[in-house]
């Protein structure tokens, strides 16, 4: 048996939020994201290319553009999750189509779920994970160590 070693990585109040939502689901990304503009409104939301100029554009609410799903923007999102750049995940997959960018969808939750991020597959998530205490407070994420 191996022993691995934990560490805590320490997840800020305000918190660096990810969005991305596959075509079929930008209508609901959008109002989950109007539903929850104030809240979203007190963190820093950065999101694929389109998803984030769709909430760009049809709320109040900035967000950090990177290049759309297909093109990269997964395995952008993937880096900054293993840089410790993130602290939530909130990514509306379609579990009905598939997607020419499998592996990096693919990556990009099994990224996620290495650092210990909370991820969000779909509305009833990102509420649960929206309204709850912890996205306004400092919160310790245990992750493996390998030295
Ligand atoms: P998009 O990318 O926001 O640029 O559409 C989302 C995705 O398909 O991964």
């Amino acid at each position: 048996m191996t022993t691995t070693i934990m560490m805590d990585i320490e997840s800020p109040a305000t918190k660096r939020i990810a969005l991305v939502a596959h075509d079929n689901m930008k209508d609901e990304m959008l109002e989950w994201a109007k539903d929850h503009e104030l809240e979203l409104s007190r963190h820093t939301l950065v999101g694929t290319g389109t998803t984030g100029r769709l909430i760009t554009e049809h709320t109040g609410l900035t967000v950090e553009r990177l290049r759309s799903g297909p093109l990269g923007g997964d395995q952008q999102l993937g880096a900054r999750i293993a840089e410790g750049l993130i602290d939530v995940l909130m990514f509306f997959w379609d579990p009905l189509e598939p997607q020419p960018h499998d592996p990096d969808i693919k990556a990009l939750l099994r990224i996620a779920a290495v650092w210990n991020i909370p991820v969000a597959c779909n509305r009833a998530s990102a509420d649960f994970i929206i309204s709850s205490p912890l996205i306004s407070q400092v919160y310790q994420r245990r992750v493996p160590e390998y030295l």
